[in-house]
């Protein structure tokens, strides 16, 4: 989505913003300015009825709410504008069709005319008659070619349309698909990522999933503030973004909840680098925000499945959970294997 308010116009919109953000619970993210910000423009109708109940009703919005609503109100609407722009090019394409078809019923009409002038010439007896076939030829190649810079000229405007709409499709799949916080992959994503995948080599077998959860990030968020704990989630993607080669995918799937797809790994090798992953995490020293000072140690666990005959996204992501479960139940900072 791209916001067309002036500067004036949205430093107004700030000022707004600042004190309903206060009444809440959920942090001054930008997650939360979001949903303020396009509920006091005005550019998010449904967006605003459900803030406004929420404001009527004294119930102040929890960050739980503040994902909830930005998932259905923000993402939500960002693929619908999506969908939208992808009609829009199929309709053109339709449009181009018939302009092609326009273009080959006129050559065939000249052909038409073509072999008619042919045996008119064939069996004309005078220069009269020569002259006059010759007339009609060249009246007809005209008219032709006048058609045909007209076809010309449309599937030049045309191919401009598309250029422009397949520009602006490039833009909303990226907003669509890309995490704003961390610049990973979203959940959508990654799962259209991973079917292609899965589609193009007729299944997962030879590949693995990792899923990385943060230990404790509610004590992360309350203890240095939300912004560090944003600060925490940027720098586990930026890990797990410089660890991984080639097709592998790394995502965020949500909250503090990341994952990896490895295309080719032995389990061995799989568990070898969520170990590392783990270790570098775990050795990672941010400081504070606003005061500067050392963060303590901030940690993740992490659940290993590797792919095997008839295993889908959904059957690995189970597996993956339930041992990234047992690596919570026995003391975090620790990887375990499906
Ligand atoms: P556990 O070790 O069992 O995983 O505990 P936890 O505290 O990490 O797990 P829990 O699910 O209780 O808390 C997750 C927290 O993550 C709560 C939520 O406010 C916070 N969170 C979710 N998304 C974001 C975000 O985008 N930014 C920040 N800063 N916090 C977030
Ligand atoms: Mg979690
Ligand atoms: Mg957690």
């Amino acid at each position: 989505m791209r916001y067309l308010e002036s500067r004036e116009k949205s430093a107004e919109l700030l000022r707004l913003a600042l004190p309903l953000m206060a009444q809440q619970l959920a942090g001054f993210h930008p997650l939360s300015y979001t949903l303020w910000y396009e509920h006091l423009a005005g550019i998010n109708p449904q967006l605003s009825e459900q803030l406004a109940s929420r404001l009527g009703s004294g119930q102040a919005l929890s960050d739980e709410d503040v994902f909830a609503l930005y998932d259905r109100h923000i993402v939500a609407r960002d693929m619908k504008s999506l969908q939208a722009l992808q009609q829009q090019l199929l309709k053109l394409l339709e449009g181009v069709s018939e302009v092609t078809a326009q273009a080959t019923d006129h050559t065939g009409q000249f052909e038409r005319s073509l072999e008619l002038n042919q045996g008119r010439l064939k069996s004309a007896e005078s220069l009269e008659g020569i002259h006059a076939v010759v007339a009609d030829l060249l009246s007809e190649s005209q008219r032709v070619h006048t058609l045909t810079q007209v076809v010309v000229k449309k599937l030049e405007s045309r191919a401009q349309e598309v250029g422009e709409l397949r520009h602006a499709l490039n833009v909303a799949q990226a907003e669509a698909s890309v995490d704003p916080l961390t610049g990973l992959k979203n959940r959508r994503a990654f799962e259209k990522a991973v079917k292609e995948i899965e589609e193009e080599a007729g299944g997962l077998v030879g590949a693995a999933l990792l899923l990385f959860d943060v230990d404790h990030f509610k004590k992360v968020n309350d203890t240095w503030g939300h912004l560090l704990g944003d600060k925490v989630l940027r720098s586990v993607a930026q890990v797990l973004q410089s660890n991984i080669k080639g097709r592998d995918i790394a995502a965020r799937l949500g909250g503090e909840e990341f994952a990896v797809l490895l295309v080719r790994a032995t389990p061995g090798g799989a568990l070898a680098l969520a170990e590392q992953i783990r270790g570098l995490i775990a050795h990672a020293r941010l400081r504070s925000i606003t005061s500067g000072e050392l963060v303590g140690e901030v940690t993740v666990s992490a659940g290993l499945a590797a792919a095997g005959p008839g295993d889908s996204l959904e059957t690995m992501l189970r597996r993956a959970d339930d041992a990234l479960y047992r690596a919570k139940g026995t003391g975090r900072n620790r990887v375990c294997q499906a």
